[in-house]
């Protein structure tokens, strides 16, 4: 599985030419395992959408426009009318202005005198028009022959008929109803919503970004403001996620007065968010992606995708891969995988709490607790449970496996299976919280840089002392003393929690965002202890990072989204690993570990030599070539 690495006998030259790029990239390639994207596997994740078929289709077709009854619906629940399905059938016929020609704004006069009328005449013509047809009979008078009020009748039976067709929906009949404008309405719909669409009286006046919506979704947008329709239901009630968040959009513009533009609408799949991602959305950030690498660790080589708007930032871990690339690569060892929950209980005295704590940590009952806590997930295993009290409550944290997911939700319900479970020996114990804050998650807790949390990883290398000057600019001497003084001594006196380090933050943010996981985890993903050491009788640099908390999935949340699971594709470890569960999540924690090591590398080095204001003056204040900048630092 490992590969072998050239790495160029002239270390001036050590950076990939194009073509040792694709030569790397091969062995890149037949290094990493590449979970083949089987339907098995898509069945499996549940974080694609069961009809994604079907979803994608419904988005090709052009947008439907609201029924009528839609929005009859919503005046129904704000008006409070009845809308059993015979008055909804009833109330078809709005008479509001609407966009379409109705039947029933043939006259103008309410729905029930236009319907009195017709309904009267049609049936008194056809009375009429039957006496008078027997009449002829007898008389043997020709049917052809019609007196003048005849005509008349014959003329008031055909509007007549013709109205009630209309106004029972009768789709033929009303394309002829329809006048040519209705015809322009349906391109409207297909999207040349600014060349068809009057001007329509608005709440607000209409700001520079808005695209003017089709007449129908202008009286949704319009109900929107209002809030006769709720922003939120839109997806559920248009069925067209893009639709909904156009429509969500236009509303807020006009509700704020503020615009959007320069905020995406177009090019974010809506369906793939539902339910799972985020809700009400209304566009999509950019974020620039750029690349580090190839990152040489445990003999393979990654290209590393980093998400960020900090000019430097990817420069810098790109000059921190071509030291540890020229030096042979780094070596990254997972320690732990766990994730954790922690609730919180309550009893009526201490000593009860605790019992469970005593019941929680015997070893005996640990079999049992982990058939109740496994039963929900294929995945998610029992590893350890820790309890800690505070009087009478007691804080529970559980440790579980959780396969290539990051685990927040496998624990949870893991948790909750115990939970019900204990309840039957410790009926008065009284559930706070599914979390009590001791797991600890999104927040800096001494409990995750000392037990760890997700992945504990400890990530090494040894850089030569040519490399530390001709790539780094520096000497190892001089980063050994930087280290001491800044990330360990300055950090100690600065009072912090896991921050031993340059800017362990920095890394693992740009490639979280890239690969879908949760932003707010970057707080404990990024704790982090960097040490230097000179060894090799002082010529050469050793440099460690141990990361105790490295919360990363490569199933669920946002991992599926498609860029981000480009991002993980590029990676190697897009999806559920199907020969080994886990061991995509856990590569994915080892390329962060290494991508910090490089970062942390450059950066320091770039204080030791005093170059760190100098670089950030050229890629945060210039607009020069960075192909050109990278190759100077
Ligand atoms: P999280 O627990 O990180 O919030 P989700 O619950 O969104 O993640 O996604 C995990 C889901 O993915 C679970 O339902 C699990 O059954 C499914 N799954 C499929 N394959 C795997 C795998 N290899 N590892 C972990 N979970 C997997």
């Amino acid at each position: 599985m490992c590969c072998t690495t050239t790495i160029e006998n002239d270390s001036t030259n050590v950076h990939p030419t194009p073509a040792h790029f694709s030569l790397n990239a091969c062995i890149f390639y037949s290094c990493i395992k590449q979970p083949t994207p089987t339907s098995e596997t898509n069945a499996r994740r549940p974080s694609s959408p069961p009809n994604a078929n079907t979803m994608d289709l419904r988005r090709r077709l052009p947008p439907r426009p609201p029924s009528t009854t839609f929005l009859n619906q919503q005046k129904a629940v704000t008006d409070g009318e009845d809308r059993s399905p015979s008055s909804t059938k009833a109330g078809v016929i709005d008479r509001s202005p609407s966009p379409v020609p109705k039947a029933s704004d043939a006259l103008p006069l309410p729905l029930y005198l236009t319907n009195g009328i017709f309904f009267t005449l049609f049936f008194s013509v056809a009375y009429y028009l039957l006496h008078r047809w027997r009449d002829k009979i007898r008389s043997s008078t020709p049917l052809h022959v019609v007196t003048l009020s005849e005509l008349a009748a014959i003329v008031s039976l055909i509007a007549s008929f013709i109205y009630l067709l209309g106004f029972f929906g009768i789709d033929f009949v009303q394309s002829f109803i329809t006048t040519a404008r209705g015809e322009e309405d349906s391109f409207v719909l297909e999207g040349e919503v600014e060349h068809h669409s009057e001007p329509k009286p608005r709440i607000m006046d209409p700001l520079p970004s808005l695209a003017l919506a089709s007449e129908e979704d202008e009286e949704i947008v319009k109900s929107v403001v209002c809030g006769s329709v709720s922003s939120y239901s839109l997806e559920s009630q248009l069925g067209d996620c893009l639709r909904a968040a156009s429509i969500r959009r236009q509303a807020l513009e006009r509700t704020t007065g503020r615009s959007l533009l320069g905020l995406p609408l177009e090019g974010l799949d809506y369906d793939s968010i539902l339910g799972q991602c985020c809700e009400m959305p209304v566009g999509y950030v950019q974020i620039p992606v750029g690349i580090a690498g190839p990152l040489l660790l445990n003999g393979c080589e990654y290209m590393v995708p980093m998400a960020t708007t900090e000019g430097c930032l990817v420069a810098s871990t790109n000059r921190g891969c071509k030291a540890i690339f020229a030096s042979g690569g780094a070596t990254a060892i997972l320690l732990k995988d766990g994730m954790t929950r922690a609730p919180v209980v309550r009893f009526a005295t201490a000593e009860r709490a605790s019992q469970l704590k005593f019941f929680l940590e015997d070893a005996i009952n640990f079999d049992t607790l982990s058939v109740v806590f496994n039963k929900s997930s294929r995945f998610g295993r029992l590893q350890n449970i820790q309890c800690s009290i505070a009087g009478k409550n007691l804080y529970i944290r559980f440790t579980c496996s959780t396969g290539d997911a990051m685990g927040m939700n496998m624990v949870s319900k893991g948790v909750q299976n115990v939970l019900d479970f204990l309840q039957n020996d410790f009926p008065d114990m009284d559930v706070i919280g599914i979390s009590g804050n001791f797991c600890s998650d999104k927040k800096p807790a001494a409990v995750n840089w000392i037990e760890g949390r997700g992945k504990s990883v400890v990530c090494e290398a040894v850089i030569s002392e040519e490399i530390v000057k001709k790539v780094l600019k520096t000497t190892v001497h001089g980063l050994v003393e930087l280290n001491m003084l800044k990330n360990l001594t300055g950090s100690a006196i600065a009072g912090s929690l896991g921050g031993f380090n340059a800017h362990a933050a920095n890394i693992v943010s740009a490639v979280f965002i890239a690969t879908g996981q949760d932003p707010a985890q970057n707080i404990e993903s990024s704790h982090c202890i960097t040490m230097m050491e000179a060894v090799n009788n002082g010529k050469d640099l050793h440099i460690s990072v141990t990361m105790p908390s490295i919360e990363v999935g490569t199933v669920g949340g946002g991992t599926q989204l498609a860029s981000q699971s480009a991002c993980l594709n590029l990676l190697g470890v897009k999806g559920a690993s199907i020969g080994s569960p886990g061991s995509n999540a856990r590569l994915l924690a080892s390329v962060v570990a290494g991508s910090v090591l490089a970062g942390e590398l450059s950066l320091m080095s770039a204080i030791a030599a005093g170059q760190l204001v100098k670089s950030h003056m050229k890629y945060n204040r210039s607009n020069r070539d960075m192909a050109a900048i990278a190759s100077t630092v």
